[in-house]
């Protein structure tokens, strides 16, 4: 991510490349189409809710990472859709 005209703190950046590495080695395809991808961006925000309201700080933390990183991973879908 250099070059992000952002302000996203170093910290954060490790975070998301961790767990965008670990996803992509995990899941190497990421979905099989746009509506599974919006599903399971929605399934990891549902995991994101779960850990907040099981006050599990932690895990929410993780959680969290697990939404950008799917986020991410369906907007570089959209983007090779639109090429
Ligand atoms: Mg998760």
């Amino acid at each position: 991510m250099e070059g992000l005209d952002i302000d996203i703190t170093p910290e954060v950046l490790k975070v998301l490349r961790r767990e965008y590495e670990a996803a992509k080695e995990k899941h190497p395809i990421f979905a099989g189409s746009l509506y599974q991808a919006v599903s399971i961006v929605a399934e990891e925000a549902g995991e994101l809710a779960q850990a907040v309201n099981d006050g599990h700080e932690r895990e929410a933390l993780k959680e969290a990472a697990h939404v950008a990183v799917v986020a991410i991973r369906a907007l570089e879908m959209l983007m090779e859709e639109e090429e």
